[in-house]
């Protein structure tokens, strides 16, 4: 199974090989100031199944592990494709919604619950 994660304008794309290791949804408030919308999904793929295709810019910020995370995005349309946790440098993290595919494997947890917009799950 090979995926392609891309963003809005199409320039910035991730083909990704295989299944994601980990499908997770975080409700935390940078994740929403990140993505506009209530809650940010990542999945992550080991570094070698993923290939970059692209320029992107890059924007650092401390996670709350403490460990820095680079947010990869495209300098023309503005969105997050992916970004590299520090705290896992063996894993990439790739924008769910990027792959633009309702049949991606869904996410098997959920953190920073406490951030989370209370309608979230009622829809
Ligand atoms: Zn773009
Ligand atoms: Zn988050």
């Amino acid at each position: 199974m090979t995926r392609t994660a891309s963003c809005s304008c199409g320039a910035l794309r991730v083909v990704c090989d295989g299944e994601p290791q980990k499908v997770a949804l975080c409700h935390c408030l940078a994740c929403q100031k990140r993505t506009g919308s209530t809650y940010g999904i990542a999945a992550f793929f080991r570094n070698e199944d993923v290939s970059v295709h692209g320029s992107s810019k890059l924007y650092t910020r401390q996670a709350d592990s403490g460990f820095p995370v680079t947010f990869n995005f495209c300098p023309d349309c503005g969105s997050t494709v992916f970004w590299k946790p520090q705290r896992s440098p063996d894993l990439t993290g790739v924008a769910a919604g990027a792959f633009a595919d309702p049949a991606f494997p869904k996410p098997t947890s959920a953190v920073h619950l406490e951030s989370r917009h209370l309608w979230v799950g009622d829809l």
